[in-house]
């Protein structure tokens, strides 16, 4: 309300100028049905079972009804994609119906995803289908789970309506059921929310939507009273947490596959799960996205990358505001160095090291660098699996270090490929070998340096098929599979017994599958 608003009301598409956002409420649905639900946000929230479960829920996380005090609204932005200015885009299927103070006093905005059009829906439908509904749902809640910073789900709602996403599939259009999610955060603002601004001109707006983020999120840049110099510690700080973000993405094996600006979290979370994917065989060449399989801008390797492109792009938009170029420019490299720092420490930490070890030079054999760099090429070369991979690191005999301990077990080892495994077999013993004296050196007990990888490597992530599994089961009426799959990545960290197969590496069959639906 601080903001201004579009003055024009009404769910037609256009160009919105001079405003942050459009009121626009949630087009209503045939059949709202629960069909998920997360117990930790509903417990942010200030719900119970029962709450969640009533059929009030359905009709308002359905879209089909408001609670007092709820002003839905779509926000304005713009966004580079794939590198190019796209001009405006914003809350084309997203529609905000309010924020929530719970008892702690935290602040949560409430917004659901395919409510419905809005002002923002150009040529789409402003819908989502069940299957991309599941795999943000299952997603954002998998990563809160793994300690990575992300906007969060409350509820899963099927509504009952078809929609057309795919319209040649063998040659006809396929009609697919709908769902909404509502999706958790303390705010959604993404850089494309002041780029837009930027590029038509609209410094003061841009200003005021600046100060606006910084006073609301930002209550600890509060006690710099130069305005100036704190517009600049803000970008310092969205700078940083970006860096910690990509960090996380790389230690658990995330792509998130549209880095385009408008899904760049302020607030640097991750926000938006498209066609997203997670790593099975360490591949930095890896892009779920297939409209960008030709230049794969937003493959796995190139994410840190990515993302200080997208900072450039935040700081030429910020920068008619600030008016100063070094500390931004500064702020950027400083983005490079605390990535480079935090990837460094999570996979210090991944290793089990009590500290990282600096060699000499950067192609010093002696330092942690080179031990880390030879095992991202063992591991690529050897077409290794990661997540099990780091998982039984954790299990080594370093008295004794034996290739062994990797190739065997419930799904045979975390290698994908005899001949691959035989590729490496000399570099990778040799590894484990350098590996085990490192460690040894530190001299931390067994047991103590196993609990501390195991608190850090996950045993479950997302699989590709996981996910997909439970979407074809759930599109056949059967939600099973997903909430026991929800369930398992509640506690990514422990091993649950009984639950081997969601550990298990991709089997065969879906190789090649390993693309994902948006
Ligand atoms: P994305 O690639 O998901 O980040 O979306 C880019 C833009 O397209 C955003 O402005 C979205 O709101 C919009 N968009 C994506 N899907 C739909 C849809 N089904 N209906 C309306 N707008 C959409
Ligand atoms: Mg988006
Ligand atoms: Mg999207």
């Amino acid at each position: 309300r601080e903001l201004p608003a579009d003055p024009v009301l009404g769910r037609h598409v256009r160009q919105v100028h001079g405003a942050c956002y459009s009121r626009v409420e949630p087009t209503p649905v045939r059949a709202p049905a629960l069909l998920a639900w997360s117990p930790e946000v509903a417990a942010l929230l200030g719900l119970d079972e029962a709450d969640v479960r009533s059929q009030q829920f359905a009709e308002v996380f359905g879209g089909n009804a408001l609670l007092p005090g709820m002003e839905p609204y779509a926000a304005c932005y713009g966004g580079h994609q794939f590198g190019n200015w796209a001009g405006q885009l914003g809350d084309g299927r997203a529609i905000t119906l309010g924020e929530a103070i719970n008892l702690q006093g935290q602040r949560w905005e409430l917004q659901l995803k395919g409510a419905g059009p809005t002002p923002y829906s150009r040529r789409a439908d402003g819908r989502a289908v069940l299957r991309s509904s599941i795999r943000e749902f299952l997603c954002s809640e998998a990563m809160h789970h793994l300690g990575v910073p992300t906007t969060r789900a409350l509820s899963l709602v099927a509504t009952g309506e078809q929609v057309v996403r795919d319209m040649f599939y063998d040659g006809h259009p396929r009609p697919e059921p709908g769902a909404v999610v509502c999706r958790v955060a303390p705010s959604f603002i993404r850089f494309g929310n002041f780029e837009i601004f930027a590029s038509r001109g609209e410094e003061p707006l841009l200003e005021r939507l600046i100060d606006f983020t910084i006073a609301r999120d930002f209550p600890a840049l509060a006690a710099e009273r130069d305005p100036v110099a704190r517009r600049v510690a803000w970008f310092e700080e969205v700078c940083r947490r970006t860096a910690v973000l990509l960090a996380h993405w790389m230690r658990v094996g995330f792509v998130h596959g549209v880095m385009n600006t408008d899904n760049m979290s302020i607030l640097g979370l991750t926000i938006d799960y498209g066609p997203y994917g997670w790593i099975d065989d360490f591949d930095p060449e890896w892009t779920p996205n297939t409209t960008d399989a030709a230049g794969r801008r937003y493959r796995f390797g190139h994410q840190p990358r990515i993302a200080q492109w997208n900072l450039w792009q935040l700081a030429n938009a910020v920068y008619p505001v600030l008016q100063q170029v070094e500390p931004l420019e500064r702020a950027l490299v400083g983005y490079a160095e605390l990535h480079e720092a935090e990837y460094r420490r999570m996979m210090g930490a991944k290793l089990g090291l009590a500290s990282w070890r600096a060699g000499a030079t950067d192609d010093d054999t002696h330092g942690d660098g080179y031990l880390l760099d030879e095992l991202h090429r063992i591991l690529q070369a050897g077409e290794m699996d990661m997540t099990l991979f780091f998982r039984r690191l954790a299990d080594l005999d370093v008295a004794e270090p034996d290739p062994v301990l990797f190739e065997t077990g419930l799904d045979a080892g975390v290698f994908y490929a005899e001949a691959r495994r035989a590729a490496v077999a000399r570099d990778f013993a040799a590894w484990l070998r350098r590996y085990a004296v490192r460690v040894a050196e530190e001299g931390v007990p067994v047991e103590a340096r196993r609990a501390r990888m195991n608190a850090v490597n996950p045993l479950y992530v997302p699989r590709n098929y996981l996910a997909q599994q439970a979407i074809d089961a759930a599109e056949q009426g059967d939600l099973g599979e997903l909430e026991t799959l929800f369930d398992v990545l509640r506690k990514p960290y422990e091993a649950q017994p009984g639950r081997e197969r969601f550990a298990a590496k991709r089997p065969d069959w879906a190789r090649d599958k390993a693309g994902c639906s948006m």
